[in-house]
């Protein structure tokens, strides 16, 4: 099934073209939160999974809605630095990490804040001199509270998969090296989407194609079989840290080809039966407070 949170965040099953608005199963008690349906939804799916899929009313285009984040209000954001092979290193000075893996490194964090959808844009700050990259990746959303999960058990806490973004700001070999996770985690750095694919649909994480484009020109081009650390594995490492909570992101880990955003830039993400969206890049409209 594929699940879309769209306008005030109401919930929808895609089929095709068409949204259908499944909002009236969930209780009326989160409509003073409605970030917030997703997360229950997913904690409550084996209670509502069939009246999802049987759901016939309340059709809208997928154009005539705003696709919001598939998995709004995260509570952790956990993301896999050093995970293919050929990414190591390929970016020189620009990275603190060096040639060390994910296996070395475990995880860093994003700020759940940063996570947006399709329908809104990745916003550079304005006048930056600064590098701003774009890493294309599979992301996780986790399905069931999640403690010190062996790898062998990890499937089960999975509840489906969409596309991510990792945008980052590159450090400045030279001049300043802001932390990793301020560095990743500007408004609007962490797109998602377009949809939640159910585990059932996706099958093998391991088995995708998947492809990242800027204005038309491919920069990634790679294969969730080359993960080094693979998403049964990263799901142990993190769980064996805290406990991961329905909603919450795991992105995977860029392949090569990472390359530099402009403001007026399109990109486009597609992985293979998890789907694709187009993404804007823009400017903030104005200067902050500090500059970058
Ligand atoms: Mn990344």
């Amino acid at each position: 099934m594929k699940l879309a949170v769209f306008d005030d965040y109401r919930i929808g099953v895609v089929r095709g073209d068409v949204v259908h608005d499944v909002t009236h199963l969930l209780p009326d008690a989160l409509d003073v939160v409605p970030y917030e349906r997703m997360n229950w939804l997913i904690a409550n799916w084996f209670a509502l999974a069939d009246d999802v899929a049987a759901a016939s009313g309340g059709a809208h285009p997928v154009a005539a809605v705003t696709l919001r984040a598939c998995s709004p209000r995260p509570s952790g954001v956990f993301a896999l630095p050093g995970n293919y092979a050929a990414h190591l290193g390929e970016i020189g000075r620009m990275t603190v990490s060096g040639k060390r893996t994910a296996d070395e490194m475990g995880f860093f964090l994003k700020a759940p804040a940063s996570v947006i959808g399709p329908g809104e844009a990745i916003l550079l700050p304005k006048g930056s001199q600064r590098r701003f990259d774009h890493e294309c990746e599979l992301a996780v959303i986790v399905g069931a509270p999640a403690f010190e999960v062996p790898a062998e058990q990890a499937a089960e806490v999975v509840f489906g998969y969409t596309c991510a973004v990792d945008a980052t700001m590159r450090i400045d070999p030279d001049g300043r090296q802001e932390d990793r996770s301020m560095r990743k985690s500007f408004a609007g750095f962490t797109p998602i989407g377009p949809y939640l694919v159910t585990a059932d649909e996706v099958g093998d994480p391991h088995t995708l194609t998947s492809h990242l484009s800027v204005n038309d020109v491919e920069r990634q081009s790679a294969h969730t079989s080359n993960m080094i650390v693979n998403v049964w594995r990263a799901i142990e490492i993190i769980s064996s840290v805290l406990a991961l909570r329905p909603g919450d992101l795991i992105l995977t880990g860029t392949p090569e080809g990472v390359g530099p955003i402009t403001p007026g830039d399109r990109l486009e993400i597609s992985i293979e039966r998890v789907g694709a969206m187009t993404l804007a890049i823009r400017e903030r409209p104005a200067l902050s407070p500090r500059t970058f």
